[in-house]
């Protein structure tokens, strides 16, 4: 009755101990639902490849880490701000490296928790958060433990952007400099260049990786013929041709068909979304299922823990108990069940 991760875990494992060797100070990040694994077992599978350094998203986070029994430290990826208590709660913890990004929040920083261990962030091509190179000069860190500089690059991250910045932190202040998205060649010469004083840290390239390794698949939970014109599920929509109504574990509350805004650039997306709009408006849409070697329209909108799809013709390719896959956003499905083959 499940939506499962299903996962080869000798083959994942091997493809998360070669990244790890590829990349000098690699700090995996562990955030949000886990990359679809959950981020306790992305911290076991951290303590596996003996790094003791873990990045996570929000404080919240590095509090399930730290009551799962993670004995190492834990990099807080979000900013620290006065308006976060859980944040402020940490900051005197050992365990915890906070980031710091605004000139005010270093200074109620200073006050609140003068022992906190820090990063600094600098703001780049990204203008996500970090203090603009600019300011660096007014930093006063005071008695806080400067633990380095941080800077968040583009998916696209330019070697020569991380260069100019980390040197220019690094003429105001010696430390390491902790990157995110510059690809493992471009990495490794930055590496080479500050002396090693350099951490990365990675988590789709490192989580989803290997994509062969992992496998996402719902169960057939019913099988209904049904013929052209006949009304379905919640809304009663009238089915366009006779076939099968097949009733499949994953609907929303798992994540199911739930799409993010994409960054369509290019002609075959944009070609994508106006197929999937043409189909929007013929009162279909094509869902992450596949059966029989296709994707297959919905009924309707999926429910909260199934979906209705829609197969024509004469046979109805799958039967109750089946397994089919399914197509998941890995950082937005919560999956019942994983399985560690
Ligand atoms: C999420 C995050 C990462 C990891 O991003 P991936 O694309 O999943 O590798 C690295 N650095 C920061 C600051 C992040 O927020």
């Amino acid at each position: 009755m499940t939506l499962s991760l299903h996962v080869d875990t000798a083959r994942w494992r091997e493809h998360l101990r070669r990244f790890a060797e590829s990349v000098e100070n690699l700090v995996p990040v562990a955030k949000g639902n886990g990359y679809g694994f959950r981020n306790t077992t992305l911290a076991t599978e951290t303590q596996r490849l003996g790094i003791n350094v873990i990045a996570v998203g929000i404080a919240r986070e590095a509090l399930r880490l730290l009551d799962a029994g993670w004995r190492g430290d834990i990099v807080v990826l979000n900013p620290w701000r006065p308006s976060d208590p859980v944040a402020s709660s940490l900051l005197s913890n050992p365990q915890i490296i906070s980031i710091v990004s605004r000139l005010d929040d270093l200074d109620a920083l200073r006050c609140l928790a003068p022992q906190a261990r820090v990063q600094v962030e600098i703001q780049t091509s990204m203008h996500r958060h970090g203090l603009p190179i600019a300011e660096i000069s007014k930093l006063d860190l005071g008695p806080l433990i400067f633990e380095g500089w941080s800077v968040h690059l583009p998916a696209t991250g330019s070697l020569t952007e991380a260069t100019e910045l980390a040197r220019a932190a690094q003429q105001q202040r010696e430390g390491q400099v902790w990157v995110s998205h510059l690809d493992v060649d471009a990495y490794s010469r930055f590496a080479a260049s500050f002396h090693g004083l350099t951490r990365m840290r990675v988590g789709t390239r490192l989580w989803l990786g290997s994509s062969e390794t992992v496998a996402t698949l719902a169960t057939v939970l019913d099988v209904h013929p049904i013929n052209r014109g006949e009304a379905v599920g919640y809304h009663q929509f009238k089915v366009p041709s006779t076939g099968f109504i097949v009733v499949v574990s994953g609907g929303t509350a798992h994540g199911i068909a739930l799409a993010a805004p994409t960054a369509q650039r290019s002609l075959r997306q944009r070609l994508k979304t106006v197929a999937q709009g043409a189909l929007d408006a013929s009162g279909r849409s094509l869902s992450p299922f596949t059966i029989g070697g296709k994707k297959r329209a919905f009924a309707e909108p999926p429910h909260m823990h199934s979906s209705m799809i829609h197969v024509p013709g004469s046979d109805p390719l799958v039967s109750v108990g089946d397994q089919v896959p399914v197509t998941c956003r890995m950082t937005t499905t919560t999956f019942d069940q994983i399985i560690w083959q």
